[in-house]
């Protein structure tokens, strides 16, 4: 396991630490649901990804019943 040689200096410590900054990430409205979520994500809500239901939640099952995976299944 690789060791570092020398003791970071408190300064050296504080100079790293104060590059470090809370990022927020990008959110777009859901083309289903319109509740906010992240781009190329599944929505956590509907379950829908390009506009075909990928993962079933309890709210697909109500408002969208899916075909693709009736068909499938
Ligand atoms: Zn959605």
């Amino acid at each position: 396991m690789p060791v570092p040689k020398k003791r970071r200096s408190k300064s050296k410590k504080r100079m790293k630490t104060a590059r470090w900054k809370i990022v927020v990430p990008n959110l777009r409205p859901c083309p289903e649901c319109n509740a906010l979520g992240r781009p190329h994500f599944v929505c956590s809500v509907c379950g829908f990804y390009k506009g075909r239901p990928v993962i079933l939640t309890s709210s697909a099952s109500n408002n969208a019943p899916s075909n693709d995976l009736a068909a499938s299944e």
